[in-house]
């Protein structure tokens, strides 16, 4: 489990999203470049030795500053450093309406301002797209596409949820303007344009940190029912904004290799995937994520 989440977070880190689980160091891995949206197969043993750049985008590296000045003449403020990726979502705040989100540089590239509260176009259904383009508004929507893209938007295409880890085959022609687009999150009620608050939980006896989103007016269950120990809470006028930063907590937290703890109770705290072991990454670090981006908790 540790392995594979290790190995997952290497090839990330190298610029590559794997798309099927890992099969071992040496052997062949469907990835997808971080960049370019090509799909490749590579080796982590290769990867790990700096001997697997992407073909298709060699030399096309874009720099920190020309990234964050993208992204500022698109009326986006950026509100951490640049992720390194082109098709890695990135947090910003809409300098025309003030809604938070996570666009990805490569859709802001082509297509400039990216915000759904205020240009509403939820997905751009009547434009064809390239492959980048339609991984874009997906990553952007919280799925990562798992196979190459059909070629139009109106059929399905078999996607990760970044939030839950679940697979689901969306229509993207289809997808909501808002994080909605996953059938096991929508299951959860959460209104997303409603006020909503990203919360922090601690479960003592399995060691666990744990976080999730919900709206402002729904309250927690009573603490002697609840082995989750409520701790932090960042409230945000509508709970999608909210989604946006339990992605951006969660993208560091896999990042550094740490998996969901194997025995998270879902049925009565926050899902698996939104959970990690306190003996990888303390409730410290994760406040400190959280407050870098999104100020003090309220
Ligand atoms: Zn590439
Ligand atoms: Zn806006
Ligand atoms: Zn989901």
């Amino acid at each position: 489990m540790h392995d594979s989440t290790k190995a997952a977070a290497a090839m990330e880190s190298r610029d590559w999203l794997p798309l099927e689980p890992y099969p071992g160091a040496a052997k062949p891995w469907r990835c997808r470049c971080a960049h370019c949206a090509a799909i490749k197969i590579k080796r982590l043993s290769h990867v790990r030795k700096g001997r697997a750049r992407c073909t298709d985008c060699a030399g096309n590296t874009i720099s920190a500053a020309t990234a964050a000045a993208i992204m500022t003449a698109a009326d986006l403020e950026p509100l951490t450093d640049y992720p390194g990726q082109q098709l890695r979502p990135w947090i910003a705040k809409c300098l025309r309406c003030g809604h938070l989100g996570t666009p990805t540089l490569a859709s802001v590239r082509i297509r400039g301002h990216q915000c759904w509260a205020c240009r509403a176009a939820p997905f751009p259904a009547r434009q064809p797209l390239d492959e980048k383009q339609a991984v874009a508004c997906m990553l952007a929507h919280g799925l990562q596409p798992l196979d190459p893209y059909p070629g139009h938007t109106n059929a399905p295409w078999k996607s990760r949820c970044i939030t839950c880890d679940n697979h689901s085959t969306p229509v993207p022609g289809a997808l909501p303007g808002h994080h909605g687009a996953c059938p096991v999150c929508a299951r959860q009620g959460i209104n997303p344009s409603e006020p909503g608050y990203l919360y922090l939980v601690v479960h003592d006896s399995l060691r666990a940190l744990g976080w999730g989103v919900a709206n402002s007016g729904r309250r927690h269950p009573h603490p002697a029912s609840w082995p989750w120990r409520p701790l932090a809470r960042w409230h945000f006028a509508a709970a999608q904004d909210a989604w946006a930063f339990g992605r951006h907590l969660k993208q560091r937290i896999r990042s550094n290799g740490c998996p969901p703890v194997p025995h998270a109770e879902p049925e009565t705290g926050p899902a698996r995937a939104q959970t990690a072991s306190l003996d990888d990454f303390s409730y410290e670090q994760a406040v400190r994520i959280m407050e870098e981006v999104a100020g003090p908790a309220s």
